[in-house]
């Protein structure tokens, strides 16, 4: 057949630069990606995968010890480093996946012993070889389509189907073998067996790559999320709000559920700031916030409105409820004691204005500017108040 004559050693090598050129280029990428695990790993497996192909490229040149037991082994060792690596990268958590590849190891170095030295057969050691993959490859598969809080998207689901064909291939190559007539030497061995190492290059490749394109989405992720947070409080800016507030509006014209808002103010900060300085002003406005943030529910949303000013949006409330939450907020204010050096405790107040949807409000605009008009009020009250908006006004 002229597809026979994809010659084995060639593919070897050629297996082999490719393995290795991957391997340092993830080892380089790792080091510049260092909060994603595992990605060292996988380019540490390709160097080790590469050596294993370059002692299978030996074959006849070294011992056979060498060139069939190390080398098979390697490549082994390789592709469970690959499964260790990516369950890292992944964030995976497979207890019993770690035990399959070490036995799996310990069982090909043992059989291939006796079929190297005692009854020397080639096919019988791809068998057990190829089945090795297949079930290696089925769990880094496994390892892939495995529920993780990172998802990896669409890279994941990629790679996940590209190791279990392949361990459809190495499943069906130890059942071809079986069907073949006993094979003299492995680098004569046809198509289906010089096929595997061209599969071993698409692994390579699919697999650095994949890794890459799941670590620049999670990348981008993160950026598009510090972009919508106040890097001072951890609140949500004003660009979340944006967003946020938006879509409320839009869901509460739909199902007529209530939707109020918070404006929240510190009292006098602008003497808190001019008595102890702006750093310990910044450490009051964390400290207001953590408050803020935890009296509230999950669902709730919290954005930083302006410099001391803060914005609670809760779906699925009335006024009366939003008062109610008000009123904590405020009381959890005012208790709160802050340390802002040794021996010196303060606390503060704030004041609060609230304000709710009102049947054919297009605006959250509008919501914000009623919130801001009671906590007017609430401020020319005296302040450490909560003020509901004047509805009738
Ligand atoms: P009122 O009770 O009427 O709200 O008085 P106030 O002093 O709090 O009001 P005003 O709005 O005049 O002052 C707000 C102050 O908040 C002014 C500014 O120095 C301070 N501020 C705004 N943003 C920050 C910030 O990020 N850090 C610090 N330390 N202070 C800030
Ligand atoms: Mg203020
Ligand atoms: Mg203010």
């Amino acid at each position: 057949m002229m597809l026979d004559i994809l010659d084995i050693r060639t593919l070897s090598f050629t297996t082999m630069a490719f393995s290795f050129i991957y391997g340092v280029g993830l080892i380089v990428y790792s080091v510049n990606h260092r909060k994603f695990p595992g990605i060292s790993m996988i380019g540490i497996a390709f160097l080790v995968l590469s050596l294993g192909l370059f002692l299978l490229f030996l074959r006849h040149y070294v011992s056979d010890f060498i060139s069939i037991i190390v080398a098979n082994l390697l490549n082994l060792t390789a592709i469970v480093m690959i499964y260790e690596g990516l369950i890292r990268f992944r964030h995976a958590k497979i207890r019993w996946g770690g035990y399959l590849g070490p036995s799996l190891l310990i069982f090909v170095a043992l059989s291939f012993l006796y079929f190297t030295y005692y009854e020397p057969e080639v096919n019988t050691r791809i068998i057990i070889l190829a089945s090795c993959f297949s079930l290696e490859h089925l769990l880094i598969s496994y390892a892939l389509f495995y529920k993780t809080k990172q998802s990896g998207g669409t890279a994941n689901t990629f790679l996940g189907l590209m190791f279990l064909l392949l361990s459809v291939y190495y499943a069906f190559r130890a059942i071809f073998t079986l069907g073949e007539a006993e094979l003299i030497d492995f680098m004569d061995a046809g198509f289906i067996h010089a096929i595997s190492l061209m599969n071993i290059q698409a692994m390579v490749l699919f697999t650095s790559f994949s890794v890459v394109w799941i670590t620049s989405n999670e990348l981008e992720r993160e950026l598009r999320e510090q972009a919508r947070i106040d890097p001072l409080t951890l609140a949500y800016n004003r660009r979340a709000l944006e967003d946020v507030a938006g879509v409320e509006i839009s869901r509460v014209m739909r199902n007529k559920l209530p939707l109020s808002f918070i404006m929240c103010d510190i009292d006098h900060f602008k003497n808190f700031n001019d008595e102890h300085g702006h750093q310990v002003g910044d450490k009051v406005l964390v400290n207001f916030c953590a408050v803020l943030k935890s009296n509230i529910r999950e669902h709730d949303f919290l954005a930083r409105y302006g410099g001391e000013e803060f914005l609670v949006l809760l779906p699925e409330t009335d006024l009366q409820q939003a008062f109610a939450i008000a009123e904590k907020l405020r009381i959890k204010t005012c208790q709160h004691r802050m340390v802002i050096r040794r021996n010196r405790a303060v606390s503060i107040t704030a004041s609060f204005g609230v304000a709710g949807y009102e049947q054919g409000m297009t605006d959250w605009r509008l919501i914000v500017k009623a919130a801001d008009q009671a906590l007017y009020q609430a401020k020319s009250s005296g302040r450490n108040k909560v003020m509901v908006e004047d509805r009738a006004g």
